[in-house]
């Protein structure tokens, strides 16, 4: 049964260089368009046992779409699978788009969760990520939101970015605590391959934080987001009690939900779909009534053993004590479902996966 819908939406003032998210400075497909084509998209699942509770609009930069846009979604995806009010509905945001009035705009059509995609409140960190907004544009955003009613608001920010220096960090988490959000993102930043970043990384010209430098700034972060009340819910994934991201835990907890535009992911039946990466063939698929997957994959037993056990990893909610290795019990400690991985370590979870998942393998052969 479907539990939340995505719908990305693929436009973007312009591009930053650490990005590999499928976005377009200059779209073929105008914003009224690609709007019917997500409505259209939606229709050809209208017979997927479904019963969404949470509808996410990601990009991409959805805030270049108008207010009146946005409504057309959330209300045509409401009609075809007959959802008066989803329970959260989430809109991307970036900070040069919207004010107050467009925010009051978006609640009334049931808009609950804003997303701001801050980066960083330095000029250094905003120059580094090649990001185009101030840290004002920030402030006045997040009072637009506040002022509009919203209370359940997000900042998406960036750490491990070259050159950050522990006091830049600092100035962020100032500003974190200044503002208060109810839900705070903080993401290590890779490299991505094919990306301009990745590409000066790739050739030298870039330099990376070495890893010392970022599990000094992983120390200071986690432990300052615990001071200011927030409780760390997933790996990169801070909130106040009860403003957990319900769209995102959806995708942790792998219940089934739709991804609807170019290059977005689903989840249905056991199956894992990836869209078309080009939305003029996206628009062809879906003018032919034709679903615009072009990647299935089936989970087998073993996929879904492996994601259960990463999620539940990611999550903190602890996986049983006899899948740890004797040689990385150190880096564990009690949680409700068995064993999960210390705060301190959790920068390392990744790495420990891949040895659980070795081990694991070994083991069940
Ligand atoms: S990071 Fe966000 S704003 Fe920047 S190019 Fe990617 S999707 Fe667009």
């Amino acid at each position: 049964m479907v539990k939340g819908i995505y719908v990305h939406i693929p436009f973007c003032s312009y591009r930053c260089p650490y990005c590999d998210f499928y976005s377009l400075v200059d779209s073929p497909v105008g914003p009224s368009e690609y709007v019917d084509l997500i409505l259209k998209e939606a229709e050809l699942y209208r017979d997927t046992p479904a019963s969404p509770e949470t509808l996410y609009l990601g990009g991409g930069t959805p805030t270049k779409l108008k207010p009146g846009d946005i409504r057309r979604i959330v209300e045509g995806i409401g009609e075809i699978f007959g959802v008066s009010r989803f329970e959260e509905v989430t809109v991307e945001c970036n900070p040069e788009d919207y004010g107050e009035k467009e925010f009051r705009s978006l609640k009334a059509c049931g808009v609950n969760r804003v997303s701001v995609g801050v980066q960083s409140f330095t000029e250094k960190g905003l120059r580094v990520l090649g990001r185009r907004h101030t840290a004002s544009d920030v402030f006045r955003t997040f009072l637009s939101l506040r002022d509009a009613g919203f209370d359940n608001v997000n900042l998406d920010l960036i750490y491990g970015y070259p050159g950050q220096k522990k006091e830049d960090l600092i100035r962020d988490l100032e500003a974190v605590a200044y503002l208060s959000p109810d839900h705070v993102s903080f993401y290590l930043l890779t490299p991505h391959r094919g990306t301009p970043l990745g590409l000066k990384v790739l050739s030298g010209d870039v330099r990376m934080p070495e890893d010392e430098e970022i599990w000094d700034l992983h120390s200071l972060l986690w432990k300052a987001l615990k001071d200011l009340g927030y409780v760390r819910y997933e790996i990169s994934n801070w909130a106040r009690p009860g403003k957990e991201c319900r769209h995102n835990l959806i995708y942790w907890t792998m219940k089934e939900f739709l991804g609807l535009g170019p290059s977005a992911w689903g989840f249905v039946g056991r199956v894992r779909y990836g869209n078309v990466r080009n939305i003029t063939l996206y628009r062809d698929r879906v003018l032919h009534r034709r679903r615009p997957v072009e990647k299935e994959v089936k989970l087998s037993e073993e996929d879904l053993f492996e994601e259960g056990l990463m999620l539940s990893l990611r999550l903190r909610r602890g996986i049983p004590e006899e899948l740890v290795p004797p040689h990385l019990k150190d880096l564990f400690e009690p949680a409700p479902g068995g064993l999960t991985v210390k705060e301190d370590y959790m920068i390392l979870t990744n790495e420990i996966i891949t040895d659980l998942l070795v081990y694991n393998s070994i083991g069940r052969r």
